[in-house]
C-alpha cells in the first residue's frame, strides 16, 4: 500500500467565542482516501472544527492546510477550497423554491458555469448514486427527510469535492430514515472518498471508518482505529460516551 498523503492538516488551532475556548490547540491530519469518525459530547468542537476547515468560522490562532494551501481569507484561495470540500449539515438546508435537480445543478452552473445540459447530466448520475433519480423533479417539501437528505449529499458531489465533511447527517431523521443515509455514506467511502464525519452512530464508526476520534472540551482526547477504538477504550470518558451512544 501506498503511504497516505495528507490532505487537510490542522497545526494547533485555537477557537474562541467571547471567553469560552472551543478549540484549544487541535493538531492533526486528515489523508486522502481516509474515513475520519468524530464522536464527542454535544459542545465538545466538533462542529466549530469542521466549519473552521471550511472557513464558514474562522480560527483565532495556528494553521489550517487544504492541499498545502493555507485556509484564510484570501478569497480566491478560499474559493478553490470550498469548491474542493464538501459539506453536508445535520439539517439538510435544500432550496426550498427549487426542484431536486436545481439544486444539485446550481453551484455548477454558477461557480463552474456548466452548461445547462451538461449539469443535467452529471446531477441526474448524481442522484441515480444515491437513489434518487425518480424524484429529480420534486421538491424539497415532497420528500421525506432521508430522501431530502441523500439529495443534500448529491448536491455537495456535483461540485466534484475532493473530501467530504459531514456534520451529524441522520441526527435530525427519523430512526427510520438513517440507514439509508448511512448507506449512501458507506458508498462513497467504498468509492475512496476522503471524509470527515461528525456522527453518534456507532455502527458506522465501527464498520465504516478507517480511524476514530474523541473530542473532550476542545480537544482530541483520543485517536485510533476503530477496532482498537472500541475494543480497548483509552479512559473511562470515552468508555462512558461509547456506553451512552451504544
Ligand atoms: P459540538 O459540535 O461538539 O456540539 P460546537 O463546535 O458546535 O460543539 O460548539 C462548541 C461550543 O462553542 C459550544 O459551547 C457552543 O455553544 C459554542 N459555540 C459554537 N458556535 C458558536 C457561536 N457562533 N457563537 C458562540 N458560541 C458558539
Ligand atoms: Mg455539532
Amino acid at each position: 500500500m501506498s503511504r497516505p498523503a495528507p490532505f487537510i492538516v490542522v497545526k494547533q488551532v485555537c477557537k474562541s467565542f467571547g471567553s469560552h475556548q472551543v478549540l484549544r490547540d487541535v493538531s492533526t491530519v486528515f489523508n486522502t482516501g481516509e474515513v475520519t469518525v468524530i464522536i464527542g459530547a454535544s459542545g465538545s468542537g466538533k462542529s466549530t472544527l469542521l466549519r473552521a476547515i471550511n472557513r464558514l468560522e474562522p480560527h483565532d490562532s495556528g494553521s489550517i492546510t487544504i492541499g498545502g494551501e493555507p485556509v484564510g481569507d484570501d478569497q480566491h484561495t478560499l474559493q478553490k477550497q470550498r469548491s474542493e470540500v464538501g459539506m453536508v449539515f445535520q439539517q439538510f438546508n435544500l432550496f426550498g423554491h427549487m426542484s431536486v435537480l436545481d439544486n444539485v445543478t446550481l453551484a455548477p452552473r454558477r461557480i463552474r458555469r456548466t452548461p445547462r445540459a451538461q449539469a443535467n447530466e452529471q446531477a441526474m448520475a448524481l442522484l441515480r448514486r444515491v437513489g434518487m433519480q425518480d424524484h429529480a423533479h420534486k421538491y424539497p417539501w415532497q420528500l421525506s427527510g432521508g430522501q431530502q437528505q441523500r439529495v443534500a449529499i448529491a448536491r455537495a458531489l456535483a461540485m466534484q469535492p475532493k473530501v467530504m465533511l459531514f456534520d451529524e447527517p441522520t441526527s435530525a431523521l427519523d430512526p427510520e430514515m438513517v440507514q439509508e443515509v448511512l448507506d449512501v455514506m458507506r458508498e462513497l467511502a467504498r468509492g475512496g472518498m476522503t471524509m470527515i464525519v461528525v456522527t453518534h452512530e456507532m455502527g458506522f464508526a465501527r464498520e465504516v471508518s478507517d480511524r476514530v476520534m474523541f473530542f473532550d472540551q476542545g480537544r482530541i482526547a483520543h485517536d485510533a482505529p476503530p477496532a482498537e477504538f472500541f475494543s480497548n477504550p483509552a479512559n473511562d470518558r470515552i468508555r462512558a460516551f461509547i456506553g451512552r451512544m451504544g
